[in-house]
């Protein structure tokens, strides 16, 4: 069975069709980009590793998602012959605030919802349901899923998921704690207690998110307790291009020294800061470690201050949680970098943590054990899917498999 899962931007949208069976595959995934403006671009591959690319005007949701479906039903890069072979839609949504604790069916009540909490993700909901109206345009018998970054951290306790601000402002603009990357993190748990034959719900893990965004979540009992990322995805740890935790003095001290507006702002946090914005080089882990390689100092800094501050995470989790049984590294940092698995994973001996860097150095990118046999603490890496999740979920809620 074919399940088109849909990333819809403001002016992008991402797919990836898969055919899930006992070991789902991905048939072929693409991107639509500029959106919009005056010329689009389409660039698709197929499972027979062919790619097609063309220019296009596309200047809506709608006519992006047509471009998507043209190349899947395509005669010569297309890999079904005809759109009736998709049997569902599964949509990654940015935002659910707290209306969902878990992915849904979409129907007018969910888009209600969905629309509901637009003003907590003014830049994703909006576009989010822009696809999902798009594609019942197109393929109004289709059945449609949505799958939220949020809802997995829905089980967090007040504790973690209010802020120190007055009450009525929670009340009012329902400002608190929602937390990111849910799928990812409930995913890579899953995956790692199947893996070490562990009950989840018995466990107590930490499961470090690190790629452009970056977030930690700790999960107690299958729950997850507490997450880094906030009311938005500023909070918490070092990104690619967000601050994450800073003194929030110091952001108005920034504005007014720099005159910058709300929206500057906004964007300065958001875009201009992080391993890029500090290294001056790159967001990239990659040129950072290269150039940290050639004795760049800056570039080491950088290094330093990112794995301290995931570091710093685990600690305080582990206090949270009362300790941890397991640590899980994914995203494309976590999956790949071995000097930032490395630093902060070594010398946490006081948490039970024996650490196996030769195993840590070899590694490609696997689902491995990083930690010593008798190591209290379990270490993996694992790799993340949050395409095969939606499309997975999507499967279970509309044919109950
Ligand atoms: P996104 O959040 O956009 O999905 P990814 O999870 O793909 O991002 O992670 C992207 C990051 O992974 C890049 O910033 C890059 O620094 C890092 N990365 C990918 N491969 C490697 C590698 N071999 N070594 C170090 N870092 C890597």
């Amino acid at each position: 069975m074919n399940v088109l899962v849909l990333n819809c931007g403001s002016s992008s949208i991402k797919y990836q069709l898969l055919e899930m069976c006992e070991n789902p595959e991905v048939r072929a995934k693409g991107i639509v980009e500029r959106i919009g403006l005056s010329v689009g671009c389409l660039a698709h591959k197929n499972d027979r590793n062919e790619k097609f690319e063309t220019e296009t005007e596309v200047p809506n949701n709608t006519v992006g998602i047509k471009l998507v479906l043209d190349a899947l039903i395509d005669k010569d890069h297309g890999v079904i012959e005809s759109l009736d072979e998709i049997k569902a839609v599964g949509h990654r949504v940015a935002h659910g605030g707290e209306y969902f604790t878990q992915s849904v069916v979409l129907d007018d009540d969910a888009i209600g919802k969905i629309e509901a909490c637009c003003d907590l993700a003014p830049l994703h909901n909006p576009a989010h349901l822009l696809g999902m109206r798009a594609i019942l345009d197109v393929l109004p018998q289709v059945p449609q899923t949505a799958v939220f970054d949020t809802s997995f951290h829905q089980s967090m306790p007040a504790s973690s998921y209010m802020y120190p601000l007055p009450y009525k402002l929670y009340e009012q603009y329902k400002i608190r704690r929602y937390g990111f990357h849910g799928t990812s993190h409930k995913f890579v748990a899953e995956k790692a207690c199947r893996l070490l034959d562990l009950n989840m719900n018995e466990k107590k893990i930490i499961t470090c998110h690190l790629g452009n965004g970056a977030s930690i979540t700790a999960i107690k009992n299958g729950k997850s307790v507490d997450t880094s990322m906030g009311f938005t995805p500023v909070e918490g740890l070092m990104m690619g291009t967000r601050t994450g935790d800073l003194d929030l003095g110091a952001l108005l001290f920034i504005m007014e020294k720099e005159n910058l507006s709300v929206s500057e702002a906004n964007s300065f946090i958001n875009k201009k800061c992080g391993t890029n914005g500090f290294s001056e080089i790159s967001s990239d882990m990659r040129d950072l470690e290269a150039e940290a390689d050639k004795g760049n100092e800056r570039a080491q800094l950088t290094l330093d201050m990112y794995a301290h501050r995931v570091k710093k995470y685990i600690g305080a989790y582990a206090a949270v949680m009362n300790g941890v049984d397991l640590i899980i590294m994914t995203g494309g940092i976590g999956e790949n970098s071995y000097d930032t698995r490395r630093m902060v994973l070594s010398e946490m001996s006081y948490l039970g943590v024996e650490f196996n860097n030769e195993i840590n150095q070899g590694l490609k990118g696997k689902d491995t054990v990083l930690s010593m046999p008798d190591s209290k603490v379990k270490v993996m890496t694992i790799t993340t899917n949050e395409e095969l999740v939606i499309a997975m979920d999507t499967v279970r809620l509309v044919f109950g498999e």
